[in-house]
């Protein structure tokens, strides 16, 4: 797979849908993937703090979200296809979900967010099986949430607990999941929720 490495995170070379594909291709197969879609504020927070950019460099994938990594990358000469969001990710997969029936676990935000994304979930794409679901308001040192997506076997777990929460709750975690996508979706619940 080919890297355009922008200081020090290497980003996939691939689009949105080649993107979308490729995780799909990784459900089926039962393969652990990580995921970031990294946004400058990423680049720069890795670079700035140690611990995140070792939880970063965890990650299965990191992705182009947002234009000045697609610019960034032009000017070193080296361009990316395109941006890969977070929320276009998380959108194009509960597509696939709906079609396919998967397993989704959603952590993070306040609980009556979180319950309004549901139910727009089960409004929306009502093949999805949300087999659980957590508030983004915990305490950190509670293993109880990791545990329960541990047994249930989600296919693809959104996190949305904000950077840099979201990468470290999922890289300190990752070791106790068998297989499954798990990604950090920022506040993208609160957009699906209105
Ligand atoms: N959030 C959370 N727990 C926290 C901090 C944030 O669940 O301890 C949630 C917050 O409610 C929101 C989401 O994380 O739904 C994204 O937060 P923010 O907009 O600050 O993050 P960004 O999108 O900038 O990464």
């Amino acid at each position: 797979m080919k890297h355009v490495t922008i200081m020090g995170i290497p980003f996939i070379h691939i689009d949105q849908q080649g993107f979308v594909s490729l995780l799909q291709g990784h459900i089926e197969q039962k393969k652990k993937t990580f995921v970031i879609t990294a946004n400058p504020e990423v680049v720069i927070k890795a670079n700035e703090d140690a611990a995140f950019m070792e939880y970063i460099k965890q990650a299965t994938y990191i992705t182009a979200d947002g234009i000045g990594i697609v610019k960034g990358a032009q000017i070193l000469n080296n361009p990316l296809p395109g941006r890969v969001t977070g929320y276009d990710t998380m959108m194009q997969l509960l597509d696939i979900a709906n079609k396919e029936n998967y397993k989704i676990f959603l952590l993070g935000a306040q609980r009556e967010t979180l319950d309004k994304t549901i139910e727009k979930i089960s409004i929306n794409y009502p093949g999805v099986n949300i087999v659980g679901s957590h508030d983004g308001y915990f305490n950190w040192e509670d293993n109880d949430i990791a545990d329960r997506v541990a047994e249930l076997k989600p296919d693809i777990t959104f996190v949305a607990l904000g950077v840099p929460k979201q990468e470290k709750w999922i890289a300190e975690n990752l070791h106790k999941f068998n297989y499954g996508v798990f990604m950090g979706i920022g506040g993208s619940f609160d957009v699906i929720a209105g």
